[in-house]
């Protein structure tokens, strides 16, 4: 049984992990770099371990000092959280090796799921569907506009190694593909290391609906429904909410029994999420998979009244799922806003600084997960996210009015977000119709006056 958890994570998911456990009746342990001595994680923490310098290279990213430091703690468990060495699948393995748990997926799944064009192949095999594209990533440059031509224009190009939105490019014809090929290349083996590619035909203005999947290790493997992150800003999601507007009950069961196809190819366990992208048509295309807990759980936890932290920790245990397909059911609307310290009106430029007074919305319908506190200084070393705000109702209505009504409550001085930016788009009509796509934020961007953030 685990009794104490390493959280290799730090900020609001740290946090997160700590609650969860604090519950569970687990001890924590908190690695830190030197830059986040102040952070909340390491003063809630039942212990606090310093893992170094504070380039995440230098710390987070650290697999070695963190194995170390979960040794000497005596720890029987690794909450990884997103991002930094969650997705890692030697890290899993040296877990694995040290006798120490994973909390997520065997090393095995995140090699397949890791590498996009691999998960396509093993998910396509098992019948679910994906945006036609190349078979596998591309040799050549000359290769490459073959296929390109056979997809037909307009095309994405996009590193097998990819994550964050980064290394992916758009081609319209054969110049803008041989210019953007190079620049995909070379940003995949800058951001990644690995400068390999490939090919999908661009769908135009989908939506991004992905479905939380949870597999026991007993071989039972469910979904929780979906979330809509269409909102996005330079393929990276702003917005999410559960469930999707877009959706019916049939479209709804079709894709979520294709996620979980798509989960067991990989004979996946644990926590996971299957992106998918869906054309107007209702037409739907496996795209990755997140092998990891995702910045937007809560949305899932609103809906379904599960505690997706608890149900990973109780899987890295071995228990079985508590509950079949049949159980799982959707009575709320939830809607996620991530508030990042960046500039809207200056083309998101990161805000880092001291936040000289916060103050969180309350009250019936809202949660604010967040690390952040009055007199509390961002470090410039990391993500810009400083807190997310998810509120919830009976209705996607009382969702959207709890949302503005909690984002103008939300008091954050000293440094720029994307407050004001969430209200704007909270009172915009096509946002409030449910008719936004992945083309939206462009669009709002284009069509609203800056001087409003
Ligand atoms: P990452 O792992 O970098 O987040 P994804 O494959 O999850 O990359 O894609 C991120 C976003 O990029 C999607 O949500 C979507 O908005 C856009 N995108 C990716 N592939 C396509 C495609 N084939 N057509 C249109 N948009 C795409």
């Amino acid at each position: 049984m685990i009794q104490k958890v390493l959280i290799a994570n730090r900020g609001e998911i740290a946090l997160r992990v700590i609650r969860a456990c604090r519950e569970l009746g687990i001890k924590t342990l908190a690695v830190y770099s030197e830059a986040d001595v102040q952070s909340l994680h390491v003063q809630l923490a039942d212990e606090a371990i310093c893992i170094g310098g504070p380039r995440s290279s230098d710390s987070y990213l650290r697999a070695d000092r963190i194995i170390s430091a979960a040794e000497i703690a005596d720890v029987d468990a690794i909450h990884p959280g997103y991002g930094f060495l969650s997705e890692n699948a030697k890290f899993a393995e040296q877990c694995e090796s040290c006798n120490i748990k994973f909390i997520g997926p065997k090393s095995k799944s995140i090699r397949i799921m890791g590498d996009k064009s691999v998960a396509k192949d093993t998910v396509r095999k098992a019948g679910v569907p994906t945006v036609p594209g190349s078979d596998g990533p591309v040799e050549s440059e000359t290769e490459a506009v073959k296929i390109a031509r056979k997809i037909g224009y307009p095309v994405i190009i996009k590193a097998v190694a990819g994550g964050g939105g980064r290394g992916m490019r758009i081609a319209h014809n054969d110049v803008s593909f041989a210019k953007e090929y190079h620049v995909a290349r070379n940003e995949a083996e800058k951001a990644f290391g690995n400068g390999a590619v490939y090919i999908e035909k661009y769908i135009q203005s989908p939506r991004h609906i992905e479905f939380q999947i949870l597999a026991d290790t007993h071989g039972k493997v469910i979904h929780l429904g979906e979330r809509d992150c269409s909102v996005q800003r330079r393929h990276q999601k702003l917005i999410e909410e559960a469930p999707s507007p877009f959706l019916n009950a049939d479209l709804r069961k079709k894709m979520g029994k294709a996620a979980v196809r798509a989960a067991e190819s990989a004979e996946y366990q644990n926590a996971g999420t299957i992106e998918f992208l869906v054309d107007a048509k209702g037409n739907y295309y496996f795209i990755e998979m997140n092998t990891r807990i995702q910045v937007e759980h809560p949305v899932t936890e609103e809906v379904t009244g599960i505690d997706l932290i608890k149900q990973q920790i109780r899987i890295a245990n071995g228990e079985k799922l508590e509950f079949d397909q049949s159980d799982i059911t959707w009575t709320k609307h939830a809607i996620e806003c991530r508030i990042n310290a960046e500039d809207p009106s200056r083309n998101f430029t990161p805000s880092p600084g001291t936040i000289s007074l916060y103050y969180a919305p309350g009250g019936h319908g809202v949660r604010v997960d967040s690390h952040v506190y009055s007199g509390y200084t961002i470090p410039p070393y990391y993500d810009s996210m400083i807190g997310k705000l998810i509120c919830f109702g009976s209705t996607r209505k009382m969702a959207l009015q709890r949302s503005y009504r909690a984002l103008s409550e939300y008091l954050v001085r000293g440094i720029k977000t994307t407050i004001p930016l969430h209200k704007a788009i909270m009172s915009d009509p096509t946002f409030i119709e449910g008719k936004a796509t992945t083309a939206y934020m462009e669009d709002f961007m284009a069509r609203t006056p800056t001087d409003l953030f």
